[in-house]
């Protein structure tokens, strides 16, 4: 359903004008950042052109129902009219003829169950892997032509529609491409198909002339951590923190926070602040080499974490054992910190963890930016700060 997109009001607005009025064109382009919606939104687009009740009396009008058979089987991807197709690497040993791998289908049921779900091939070389697919992930010819033209030449088996859902279009090979333009200059008259990209210049131009584009931006990390805690039951007080390392994708959400990564990076933050605490360069570098190894966005989403810290020793010292902690698990930890630093100015360490967020954000130096905050912590735990990071790139 459209009304399960997250965020994305204005393509979602254009998409339910089109249902509304009846004026659905044969050929989509959403395009935008990989996991911020076009795939999410194209499968609940889809749903809704199959919607049984759409547009009926009593039935909705600008969205899938949800609940009449065609919404539950293209809500599951089994729904005769709908196609999906993901580009995938060319296998030694694939399951069919038909050159699609072994893992095919159940990456389209994780698909169904979580349309934001992290299962391209470019992202993950196996399901329940980590790393990216080392081999090319494409659209071929043969299983374009074999596939879609077929499919999408049929006349509609149970809908109004045959919808073709093809992502990463981006990822097509010439002969891919010149088999989908063949589709697209005599459409049937049912046929509805949405193509998805992350960029538009990516796409070759004959494929784009014939596409309505809409367009997703990345989403705000408030709808991100909204939609942690609502769909993927992610505890409040860290869904803000993996919401910020997602970099305007849900898919990015869900692996952050189906990784180990998010624990080792707290325990990471806990670990530079004790460390820091010593004020000896030699104790303080490892901790500071680790944690600068990351993108910007990642220093930042772990400095998030090294201010929850901060955060929670102001709330324990404030509300002593009643205090409501975010590191929950590690309360005795942050008990102990504030009895054993009196003269901590805590206020001072929140300052100049958000002043080391203002300059990782200016692209400032990762390693001298967390070396002088380790610094700068010690000055605030021991009751001496001036509340000021002074970078080393302010001093040049
Ligand atoms: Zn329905």
């Amino acid at each position: 359903m459209l009304s399960r997109v997250i965020g994305q009001d204005r393509a979602v607005g254009v998409l339910a004008q089109a249902l509304a009025h009846g004026r659905v064109a044969h050929t989509y382009l959403f395009h935008g950042p990989a996991g911020s919606g076009p795939r999410a939104a194209a499968l609940a687009f889809a749903q809704a052109l199959l919607c049984e009740r759409r547009g009926r009396p009593g039935g909705p009008e600008a969205d899938a129902c949800g609940t009449c058979l065609a919404c539950t089987k293209a809500a599951r991807l089994i729904h005769p009219d709908l196609h999906v197709y993901l580009p995938f690497p060319k296998v030694s040993k694939a399951a069919d003829k038909d050159e699609r791998p072994g893992d095919y289908a159940e990456r389209l049921a994780a698909l169904a169950a979580e349309p934001y779900a992290p299962v391209d091939y470019r992202q993950r070389g196996a399901l329940g892997d980590d790393g990216p697919s080392k081999k090319q992930v494409e659209h071929r010819r043969r299983p374009t032509n074999d596939f879609l033209r077929r499919d999408m030449t049929f006349v509609p088996v149970e809908g109004r529609h045959v919808v073709g859902v093809l992502t990463d279009a981006d990822a097509m090979r010439e002969g891919a491409a010149n088999s989908l333009l063949k589709l697209l200059e005599e459409p049937g008259p049912d046929v509805v198909l949405v193509l998805t990209a992350e960029r538009v210049e990516n796409v070759l131009p004959t494929i784009l002339s014939r596409c309505q584009r809409v367009r997703f931006d990345p989403l705000p990390p408030e709808a991100i951590e909204a939609a942690l805690v609502a769909r993927a039951g992610v505890p409040a007080g860290q869904a803000g923190v993996v919401a910020r390392m997602a970099d305007g994708s849900y898919t990015r959400a869900l692996e952050v926070w189906g990784s180990a990564s998010v624990q080792e990076q707290r325990a990471l933050a806990l670990d530079f602040v004790r460390k820091a605490y010593t004020g000896r360069a030699d104790v303080v570098a490892p901790v500071v080499q680790q944690a600068a190894s990351g993108g910007r966005e990642a220093i930042k989403g772990w400095l998030d974490l090294v201010a929850l810290w901060v955060r929670d020793l102001v709330l324990a010292r404030a509300a002593g054992a009643d205090a409501r902690l975010v590191n929950v698990d590690q309360a005795e930890a942050v008990h102990r910190f504030v009895a054993a630093l009196p003269a901590a100015d805590l206020d001072a360490m929140a300052a100049v963890v958000a002043q080391a967020t203002d300059a990782i954000e200016a692209n400032g130096n990762a390693t001298l930016v967390l070396t002088t905050l380790a610094f700068a912590l010690r000055d605030a735990m021991h009751g001496r700060s001036t509340g000021l990071l002074v970078t080393p790139l302010d001093a040049a």
